[in-house]
């Protein structure tokens, strides 16, 4: 039945009325995964799967995190033919060419569900909110919408609630808000083992763990501020740290008194340098989209190739800072 309250029934709809239509579902998802992006596609595939097991329903992806292995895998891939008739969903990518699927343009249909702050639309159907604070809090609400027809195994509750608390930071980060928790609180009651999912979230090997406190020793502040580090592809070599893991030491700035911007710069194994923006308060979207990034107001991203533009990207960080603090004198 319709709930006249929600905004979203009928984009919902709309989407279940596709995932009914087609015979075989294609679900894809942004490069470089996270939780999110991986709880999403496999958590929506459980459902679909689960509900109709007529259907043929595939995860179609050319990269992995190996911390979220224990998510499960993607299992076999679909054919160039079985995208021809097939309805692709893409999950948590702002962008087409940020998908982590090539084929997707051979599909039927596209339908995108996102969160990202609005980049470029794609797709036939889109569903896009930029205040929420998750895909996998999306899905989530997507089952509880339809709840009389779809089925929510544990497997799909644990996926989803997994994305669901590395993309709020644990329930922390701006778009939390009720309806995150109720939804949350929701997969808990489909029988989600939280503790074993926190414990793999959080483990680490030691080796990682001292080289975040070597890099914790390295981390600079800029005049007015903006705490980072840079990890060379030379020191993640002589290390044996994955690429991954030196991604991770953004979080090693993110409690850093006046410090509301951090960032890492991470040699990639080609020339160019990922760059990790993070802030609390002060948005930092828009200066990722200058270096030809995006992301979320607080969380964003870019690639950039030369030590010139991280001089620059940071030298504009600080100046955003500085404004920032001239504005909210208060604001730690
Ligand atoms: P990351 O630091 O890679 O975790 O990215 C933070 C957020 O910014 C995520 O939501 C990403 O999807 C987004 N993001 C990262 N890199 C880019 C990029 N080059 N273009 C657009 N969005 C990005």
């Amino acid at each position: 039945m319709k709930d006249t309250n929600d905004a979203n029934y009928d984009i919902k709809f709309q989407i279940l009325s596709k995932i009914r239509e087609y015979g075989t579902v294609i679900i894809s998802r942004h490069k470089r995964p996270d939780g999110d992006a991986t709880g999403s596609t496999l958590g929506l595939a459980e459902i679909i799967r689960e509900t109709y097991p007529e259907k043929r329903v595939f995860l179609d992806n050319t990269d992995y995190s190996e911390y979220l292995s224990f998510l499960g895998d993607e299992g076999p891939k679909p054919e160039d033919a079985d995208y021809k008739n097939a309805l692709v969903i893409v999950l948590d990518s702002g962008s087409f060419d940020r998908i982590s699927n090539p084929r997707v343009s051979l599909a039927a249909e596209i339908i995108k569900i996102d969160h990202h702050i609005f980049d470029a639309s794609y797709g036939n159907i889109s569903w896009v909110e930029e205040e929420r604070s998750s895909v996998c809090e999306m899905i989530a609400e997507f089952y509880y919408t339809f709840r009389d027809e779809l089925t929510l195994t544990k497997k799909a509750a644990e996926c989803l609630y997994t994305g669901m608390v590395t993309d709020s930071g644990r329930f922390r980060f701006r778009g939390t808000d009720g309806n995150t928790m109720r939804l949350a609180g929701m997969l808990l009651d489909a029988g989600v083992d939280y503790e074993r999912i926190f414990s793999l979230l959080r483990a680490e090997e030691l080796e990682t763990l001292k080289f975040d406190a070597y890099l914790t020793q390295k981390i600079k502040l800029t005049e007015h501020g903006v705490a980072f580090l840079r990890v060379s592809r030379r020191l993640r070599k002589s290390r044996g740290i994955s690429l991954e893991d030196a991604s991770n030491t953004v979080s090693l700035m993110e409690n850093i008194k006046g410090s509301l911007i951090w960032i890492a710069f991470i040699e990639n194994d080609d020339d160019s340098v990922r760059v990790r923006l993070r802030s609390r308060f002060v948005e930092v979207q828009a200066l990722a989209a200058e270096f030809g990034g995006g992301g979320h107001a607080c969380a964003s991203g870019a690639t950039v190739r030369s030590r010139a533009d991280e001089e620059l990207l940071l030298s504009k960080a600080d100046a955003l800072l500085a404004s920032y603090k001239a504005a909210h004198p208060d604001m730690i």
